[in-house]
């Protein structure tokens, strides 16, 4: 079945004009999508089924919550602008299949936007937002480490956000190794600055995660994997030996013990390893831990 035609600029499109009392909130990362052609790239990415619970982070004045309502079974809405939220819950108050919390996403629990599903205490859904630039990092931590993960993660990011987050070894800084821990990660398209109103100062990207059932490579568990991880990135520019030693506090000796039974070149910098390696490096270091 065909996708329907993402709505034109009227029902739920932010009203620019100067008659409207609406003005877009800089500090809450307001830039509403007025691209009907990324929107279609959006829904497209996340796959829908009629069964679909979908979390929405950030509906604003609801054009992608409409859309996401004509695919999937339901949506729950999570929007902190208290005047936005008023304006949305009254517009889609005829629809069961919608629910809106109002706060910010970072202080409600992930449990709670689930619940409605009391037979199932981890139900299968997926995340679709074009997010809050400034918060991207902790949304993401909160939804990929929750004891209920989303299955797919469809989200608008900074552009140079995104390519952090599917860089390969040479590339591959904290925020890559901690999203690809949990999930494969793919830019869909990049998204120039006139796709939204009013226009970001950066370009954008579509970028989806895919959530892994199971850990992709041989790693401990993640406080002990987060912790090696944090340490070898502690001091970027130094050799990956230094930054052990310094932020797992441990001898030089050690460090250099640690490496060598890992298979790695002490030498080497932070950014070059792979996930598979990070992964033995932290296997290791539980291994003397323990
Ligand atoms: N979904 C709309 C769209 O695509 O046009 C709006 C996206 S806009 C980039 C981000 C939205 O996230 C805004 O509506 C903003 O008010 C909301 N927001 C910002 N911080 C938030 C937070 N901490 N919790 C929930 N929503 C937040």
């Amino acid at each position: 079945m065909d996708r329907p035609a993402a709505p034109e600029p009227s029902g739920g499109w932010p009203d620019p004009s100067p008659a409207s009392s609406f003005r877009p909130k800089k500090r809450l990362g307001q830039h509403f999508l007025v691209n009907r052609g990324i929107l279609g790239h959006i829904l497209d990415s996340a796959e829908l089924q009629t069964d679909d619970l979908v979390v929405e982070i950030g509906p604003g004045p609801g054009v992608l919550t409409r859309a996401l309502l004509e695919w999937a079974g339901q949506v729950v809405a999570v929007e902190v602008d208290r005047e936005l939220a008023a304006k949305l819950t009254t517009e889609l108050a005829g629809e069961p299949r919608f629910r809106l919390v109002q706060g910010d996403v970072l202080s409600i629990p992930v449990d709670s936007l689930l619940h409605h599903h009391p037979n199932d205490p981890c139900p299968r859904y997926k995340v679709v937002a074009n997010l809050p630039y400034y918060i991207t990092a902790p949304i993401l931590r909160t939804f990929l480490t929750a004891a209920c993960p989303p299955q797919r993660l469809v989200v608008m990011v900074q552009l140079e956000v995104a390519r952090s987050i599917v860089g390969s070894p040479g590339k591959l800084g904290l925020l890559g190794v901690a999203v690809q821990y949990y999930g494969r990660p793919h830019i869909v398209c990049e998204v120039s600055p006139g796709s939204f109103f009013p226009p970001p100062q950066v370009r954008s990207a579509v970028l989806t995660i895919d959530v892994y059932g199971s850990r992709p490579v041989a790693a401990p568990d993640a406080e002990t994997f987060f912790r090696v991880v944090r340490a070898g990135f502690s001091t970027p520019r130094k050799q990956l030996h230094n930054a052990l030693s310094n932020g797992l506090n441990c001898t030089s000796d050690r460090t250099h013990q640690l490496l060598e039974t890992a298979g790695i070149d002490p030498k080497r910098r932070a950014e070059t390893l792979s996930l598979a390696e990070w992964g033995r490096v932290g296997l290791c270091y539980q291994s003397v831990e323990a």
